[in-house]
């Protein structure tokens, strides 16, 4: 058995980040602070950007009944969808404790993983995750299909994903 604490070791760091992957994370660590997290003390941003450029906000959301606590790559995912918009080429992720920094990257948890999933077989492509420790001194890039291979999606369901992917402009309703 290989050790499943062991770390991948495809870090890069800030500086090697192409222009648009720094703006994308730089933005998650804008969102970060906006972690509603009265419980864990941990706080998640997250960023996700369009093929239209744009760039949605997430954060992690806590609850009192701990359950219906919102992860920051849901939340960011939400945004987009609750504004028609469901082609995306890449999710930055950032985290830090109230008292401490992280020292490697904060992996997406298994619920996450699968609502990403979701996300890039509507898309119709891969999504890039760039995931930062708090510094940005290490930073790893991987794929939503890397980070959970084999997955259950809606292709299995038989689901032609492709008529979810492009919205109606408001006012080209057909009801
Ligand atoms: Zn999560």
């Amino acid at each position: 058995m290989s050790d499943t604490t062991a770390t991948p070791t495809r870090y890069v760091t800030y500086e090697q980040l192409t222009p648009k992957q720094r703006m994308v994370l730089d933005a998650a660590e804008k969102n970060m602070e906006l972690a509603y997290s009265p419980y864990s003390h941990f706080r998640v941003g997250a960023s996700l950007l369009a093929k239209d450029g744009r760039v949605f906000p997430g954060c992690n959301i806590e609850n009192a009944n701990y359950t219906n606590t919102q992860h920051g790559e849901t939340t960011a995912i939400a945004n987009a969808y609750a504004q028609g918009v469901r082609e995306f080429w890449a999710m930055a992720i950032i985290a830090r404790g109230e008292t401490f920094d992280t020292e490697v990257p904060t992996p997406s948890c298994g619920y996450c993983r699968q609502s990403l999933y979701e996300a890039a077989q509507v898309s119709g492509n891969d999504i890039e995750l760039i995931i930062s420790n708090t510094m940005k001194t290490k930073v790893l890039i991987i794929s939503v299909h890397e980070l959970l291979q084999g997955a259950f999606g809606p292709l299995d369901l038989g689901i032609d994903v492709s008529k979810y992917r492009t919205l109606k402009r408001s006012g080209e309703s057909e009801i």
